[in-house]
């Protein structure tokens, strides 16, 4: 039999979640219905009661429940205690709900696949959702020498700067604040919307992050090259790897490989219509 698997979102029609773990239950011999979930903004408690009780093992979560999510659970595991976000959420063997966030490794992963260090680094991270609140211990562990935090409502920024002692909120760019990373953290390019960048502190050296992918290039892509920054990845092949870690905790096991599986889904990706 399957092991019911979902991810809840909304929008949640992009995502490439169940793609990616079925690839990994071929990997390792398993066999899952992974589906996708899309919830209502204000149904996602409900929503996750009952598709637990109906037998779901395990489900990511996605934009916008993860604060939600995390206050919906009754254990906190690794850094979810902490960053006050959840993205994977585990069935307890007696009850209640289990919640991790394993975006932190996923982005991290992501960056050291591409050749990125992040020591020492300045970064700049433009978001405060859960997303944003996900990575930041992961981001921390790695040692940059600062990390901005920029987002349109200032007083989640805040709210962010409170859990992080190494974040400083950003509310007016300035020369001062010259980053060798942009992580955009956003949902603005899911939604075909454009930022309004810093571009006098933005040249060919520095890096680009996207965490939206998509077939072309997203909306952050196309302004953080038109603005003259360098080289901009977008978010699948952390996609890829925040998935591994999650499917390694439903499971118990170790991580499934990635590389393979990313570069096949890239190439699923380009031929999509
Ligand atoms: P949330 O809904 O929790 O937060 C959304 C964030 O985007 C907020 O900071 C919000 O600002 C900001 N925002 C939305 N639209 C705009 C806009 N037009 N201009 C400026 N800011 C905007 O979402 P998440 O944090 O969970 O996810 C953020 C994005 O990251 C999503 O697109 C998600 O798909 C992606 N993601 C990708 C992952 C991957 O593995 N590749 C993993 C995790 C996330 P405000 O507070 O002002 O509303």
């Amino acid at each position: 039999m399957s092991d019911k698997l979902g991810v809840f979102g909304n929008p949640i029609k992009h995502s490439l979640s169940p793609r990616i773990h079925c690839l990994f239950a071929e990997q390792t011999g398993r066999s899952v219905d992974y589906q996708r979930l899309l919830v209502s903004p204000h149904g996602f408690p409900k929503a996750v009661a009952r598709q637990f009780s109906q037998g779901l093992a395990g489900a990511n979560v996605t934009v916008p429940f993860k604060q939600v999510a995390y206050q919906l659970v009754t254990q906190h595991m690794g850094s979810a205690a902490h960053s006050g976000a959840v993205n994977t959420l585990i069935s307890a063997p007696h009850g209640g709900l289990i919640g991790a966030n394993t975006d932190g490794d996923g982005l991290v992963a992501a960056l050291k696949s591409k050749g990125v260090s992040l020591a020492g680094r300045r970064i700049l991270l433009l978001g405060a959702g859960g997303a944003s609140r996900g990575v930041m211990p992961a981001l921390n562990a790695e040692k940059p020498d600062v990390i901005w935090v920029w987002n349109r409502t200032v007083e989640r920024a805040e709210q962010l700067a409170s859990l992080f002692n190494s974040a400083r909120v950003l509310r007016h760019w300035s020369d001062a604040h010259k980053p060798d990373l942009i992580i955009n953290a956003t949902s603005a390019s899911l939604f075909g919307e454009s930022l309004s960048l810093p571009e006098h502190v933005i040249d060919a050296d520095t890096l680009g992050y996207d965490m939206v992918y998509s077939r072309d290039a997203t909306v952050f892509q196309s302004q953080f090259k038109a603005s003259g920054g360098g080289v901009c990845f977008d978010g699948l092949r952390m996609l890829v790897e925040q998935a591994a870690v999650s499917f390694s905790l439903w499971f118990s096991c170790d991580k499934p490989k990635t590389e393979a599986i990313y570069h096949q889904l890239r190439n699923e990706l380009a031929k999509l219509d």
